[in-house]
């Protein structure tokens, strides 16, 4: 095959995925990584003996990773296993409440007390309207290459009758009388950093999607699955460099040539692919200092979303808590619009912050040796652009959140430390090259104006292609590998002269 030689600038799950398929058809494929690892996201921390998931665990949509391995003649059993998770997570309320999510609609309302009759025929008219949503979203739009410069929610797609102008939040408020259920069921833009109450109640779709196709672990976490891929992409003649950075994307006469790395040295390519952060790859990667490409300018009128702080603790033995916990809990805050507000609005760290909270023990137990303990905190925050000044600010973050995880256990929780990590938004931005330290990418807020993600391919620089979670069709593995099918298929249809 001629002209066939594809650069991928980053191996996280998206530059994988893509890598993989097309090395499969043939072409000569290289990724260049800045870690030392594959993964991004998906890689762990480790302190000691003990594994502490980062991102990536809950793995949702199972047919797409098993098509990506059928696409090069494989099968996904024979490189992992998986169980099934149920129950899902737990949403933890001041004052004694909580709510789990089961993989069935009906555990779920059986078994969480907060249901009374009104609200028990809410969440029945919520399941059944999220469904046709999933039912309408996956054909219309997700899986399809988006091109169009206008707001796809707005008409043309048909969504006009489902309304994804509507906010999270105001559904719920029709819907449910008591106020845990109502941020519940309004909080799941949040898994991709949107303020509940700007952000497309579209997102109910997320549960709908956990409680159709279940959620499934892989054995060994995210870090095997990222092995799996790593290992598929070898096994399909795929190179990868690490410890390599692009510093520019090359362009000449509209067109790519190839990638400049850090240390100066350059790598032709017929194709590039970018799976670093796409603010970042269109901000800092694309020379437009001569030539205004709109792929670049549609990046900078998008905002930024918020970040995390992520907070590891390793302990001599795992407390006891109050009350029982699952893998995935979300610690809520008292009062769920003043954290929206502080948060979203005046771009500051909420007096009483909203966290996740995982028990990686009850993850993998393989994570964590018999004799030890161990928590993760993931903390929404203000990204870079806000005032927290993150040097000063640490520290005395890290202890707030101790001071707020300590009313959920019966231990004391400084006394077990036995070690710590703590990540900030600028750490983020240094690892991950994510601008402004943005977690989920593009803010999803911007939904009802602007389509918040890029599409793959970029109409106005020739063979220049996006995955990730700021192209289409957005964040989590079902998005990241959707896209990564997405470019695959426009490559591919690109040679055919379509
Ligand atoms: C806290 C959290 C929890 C999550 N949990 C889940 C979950 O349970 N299930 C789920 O489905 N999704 C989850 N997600 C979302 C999911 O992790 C992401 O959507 C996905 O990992 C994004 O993958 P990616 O390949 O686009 O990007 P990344 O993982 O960011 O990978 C990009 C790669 O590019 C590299 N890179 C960047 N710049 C350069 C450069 N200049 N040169 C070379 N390499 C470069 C980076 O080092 C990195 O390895 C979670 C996200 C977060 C933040």
């Amino acid at each position: 095959m001629k002209n066939n030689s594809v650069l991928i600038i980053g191996a996280g799950i998206g530059g994988l995925a893509v890598g993989i398929r097309l090395a499969a058809e043939g072409f000569r494929v290289r990724i260049i990584e800045k870690n030392m690892k594959p993964g991004g996201w998906l890689q762990p921390t480790r302190i000691g003996g003990i594994t502490f998931p980062n991102a990536g665990s809950l793995v949702t949509m199972p047919e797409q990773l098993e098509n990506l391995f059928k696409a090069t003649g494989r099968t996904l059993s024979d490189y992992l296993t998986f169980e099934e998770l149920s129950p899902i997570i737990s949403f933890i309320f001041p004052e004694e409440n909580e709510y789990t999510l089961y993989r069935e609609a009906a555990d779920t309302v059986m078994k969480n007390s907060l249901f009374g009759l009104q609200d028990q025929q809410g969440f029945t008219a919520y399941g059944k309207r999220s469904d046709r949503i999933l039912d309408e979203y996956l054909p219309k739009f997700f899986s399809k290459p988006y091109r169009r410069s206008r707001n796809p929610f707005a008409s043309e797609f048909g969504f006009r009758g489902l309304r994804p102008g509507r906010s999270g939040r105001s559904i719920s408020e029709r819907l449910f009388t008591s106020e845990e259920l109502r941020s519940v069921h309004s909080f799941w833009s949040m898994f991709c950093g949107g303020a509940p109450s700007e952000s497309s109640h579209f997102y109910r779709m997320i549960p709908s999607v956990m409680q159709r196709w279940g959620v499934l672990l892989a054995k060994g976490g995210s870090e095997a699955l990222v092995s799996a891929l790593e290992k598929l992409f070898l096994e399909c003649g795929g190179e990868i460099q690490y410890n390599s950075e692009a510093e520019a994307i090359q362009v000449y006469n509209g067109s790519v040539t190839g990638v400049r790395l850090t240390d100066n040295s350059i790598r032709m390519a017929d194709y590039v692919i970018s799976d670093a952060d796409t603010a970042f790859t269109c901000r800092s990667l694309i020379d437009s200092d001569r030539f205004r490409y709109a792929t670049v300018e549609a990046a900078q009128m998008r905002k930024p979303g918020i970040s995390l702080f992520i907070y590891h603790m390793a302990m001599h033995s795992q407390p006891k808590a109050k009350r029982p916990l699952i893998g995935f809990n979300v610690i809520m805050p008292p009062d769920m619009k003043q954290w929206e507000q502080e948060l979203f609005t005046e771009n500051r760290l909420p007096a009483h912050p909203l966290f996740y909270l995982h028990v990686p023990s009850l993850i993998d137990p393989s994570f964590v040796p018999q004799d030890k303990g161990a928590l993760s905190v993931i903390c929404p925050v203000p990204n870079i652009d806000s005032e927290v000044n993150w040097p000063q600010e640490s520290y005395r973050f890290r202890d707030r959140i101790l001071t707020e995880l300590q009313q959920y256990f019966d231990d004391d929780l400084r006394s077990r430390l036995a070690g710590e990590r703590y990540i900030t938004p600028v750490m983020l931005e240094e690892r991950f090259n994510s601008f402004k330290g943005a977690a989920w990418g593009f803010d999803p807020n911007q939904e009802k104006t602007e389509i918040p993600r890029l599409p793959n391919r970029c109409a106005d620089i020739e063979n220049l292609y996006l995955v990730g979670n700021g192209a289409h069709p957005g964040p989590f593995l079902p998005g990241v590998l959707q896209g990564a099918e997405i470019v695959h298929r426009e490559i591919i249809n690109s040679r055919k002269g379509n």
